[in-house]
């Protein structure tokens, strides 16, 4: 038997890892600047946490949950989303308590889990970057939500991302709709999806954002949310589109978007953006007023978003976005003889400790070889290590760049590599 990974995860090697980082740690800087702190909830939960939050008849819920039974018969799920377990954690840890800081911004990072057919861009094992905002139902929250992943994603360097809008309203303006929606399809069920012909029962909105072409054709005359939504409804959307103005993001109005999981209330939105001639969404979100309640805490507004780092990831490299990603070690130390031995490990164990990045030769190999790595690793620096060096205690320390060359003490490096540094030019 091989022994390989599970189908439809991914190793991610050390390259790749190193633009992982760095998406990683431009997303934390962006929340910073929002003042939003990280969560980390277990990467599994209780089935029923999933189950009825996201919806007992989405795809997610029917399909593709990662489930499981444990040694004590607890029916566990590994995560597929981000926002049921955040939700689940605000109120088992009672954030809503008058003492902590409302509104209450969260942001996550890591593994989903999702039992689907592996396919280019879909994995069992995926990551999402994520944000919930709980306790405000102000207007400017959901623009705000919106204009943090705008403001990554422009900073970040990915080009024609385009904002689809929606809103669901209220639940009685979506109930009001639900049922126009349902007068709508019930007449052309024979000619929709075996799919959406369920869903017409089940979840009727769900068929708007089916992917069959019959059921497109089927939609293409649907009623409009838009002419369902209360009062309420309607003011609150005019808001969040003022908003979006004033802060000149734009966006497109899409009736016919409506998010795959059943928690969302009014504003729901997501980022596309073009690849290889096919819209890809990088990043979908809305509000969910119903949900904190749900789990059992106070009626609590929330409003959040989570975006695939996979697919982000393949956005970038497709539009060839260079990330400024550092690599470079500050000094190669070639070890000649295995006399330089020791000494080359307390050399490079010093650098280390002065905070320089530094790498030397282990493997007793060829001086050319040894230069060749140190260019590999982007070394600034090539410091020569070998017997006629142990004899002298003086070395050569040379910017591998411009070849310019100091010679100094091994003390002078131990104590200030700096300061030899700023002597060949660096
Ligand atoms: P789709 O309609 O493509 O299945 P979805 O509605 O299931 O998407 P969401 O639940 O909104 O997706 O998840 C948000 C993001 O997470 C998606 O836009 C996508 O980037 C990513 N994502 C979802 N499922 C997978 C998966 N199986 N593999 C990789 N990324 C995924
Ligand atoms: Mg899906």
């Amino acid at each position: 038997m091989k022994l390989q990974k599970p189908k439809g995860t991914q190793d991610i090697l050390p390259q790749e890892s190193a633009k992982w980082q760095y998406v990683e740690e431009f997303a934390r800087e962006t929340f910073r600047k929002y003042n939003y702190a990280e969560i980390r909830t277990p990467i599994f939960e209780h089935y029923e946490v999933i189950s009825r939050s996201v919806g007992d008849t989405t795809d997610i819920v029917t399909k593709e949950m990662y489930d499981f039974y444990d040694k004590g018969d607890r029916h566990i799920t590994l995560r597929p989303e981000g926002t049921a377990p955040v939700v689940r954690s605000y109120v088992e840890n009672k954030l809503f308590a008058p003492e902590v800081q409302k509104p209450v911004k969260l942001y996550y990072m890591g593994s989903m889990f999702r039992y689907e057919r592996p396919q280019a861009g879909r994995l069992r094992e995926f990551h999402q970057i994520g944000a919930e905002c709980f306790g405000s139902s102000n207007p400017a929250t959901d623009v705000e939500m919106i204009a943090m992943a705008a403001q990554f994603f422009k900073e970040i360097g990915i080009t024609n991302v385009s904002l689809e809008l929606n809103t669901l309203g209220n639940p009685e303006s979506r109930a009001a709709y639900r049922q126009a929606l349902i007068d709508y399809l019930t007449p052309l069920k024979a000619s929709l999806s075996a799919d959406s012909q369920r869903r017409l029962e089940e979840n009727p909105l769900r068929v708007l954002d089916s992917k069959e072409p019959e059921d497109k054709v089927a939609v293409e005359g649907a009623p409009s949310i838009l002419d369902y939504l209360d009062e309420e409804s309607s003011a609150y959307f005019a808001a969040v589109r003022s908003m979006l103005e004033t802060l000149q993001i734009p966006y497109v109005i899409n009736t016919n978007m409506v998010r795959g999981l059943d928690y969302y209330n009014h504003t729901i939105f997501e980022f596309t953006t073009e690849v290889a001639g096919s819209q890809l969404t990088i990043c979908a979100g809305g509000r969910y007023d119903g949900l904190v309640a749900y789990f059992g805490g106070p009626e609590t507004p929330g409003v959040g978003f989570g975006m695939g780092l996979e697919r982000l990831l393949l956005v970038l490299d497709k539009q060839g976005v260079e990330l400024p990603i550092e690599t470079g070690l500050d000094a190669y130390i070639a070890v000649l003889g295995a006399g330089a031995n020791g000494k080359a490990l307390e050399l490079v164990q010093s650098l280390r400790a002065q905070g320089f990045a530094a790498e030397r030769d282990y493997l007793d190999r060829k001086i050319k070889a040894q230069f060749k790595s140190a260019d590999i690793f982007q070394a600034k620096t090539i410091i020569t290590l070998g017997e006629s060096e142990l004899e002298s205690g003086e070395l050569t320390v040379k910017n591998n760049e411009t070849r310019q060359e100091v010679t100094v003490s091994l003390e002078a490096i131990k104590a200030d590599f700096q300061d030899v540094l700023a002597q060949i030019g660096l």
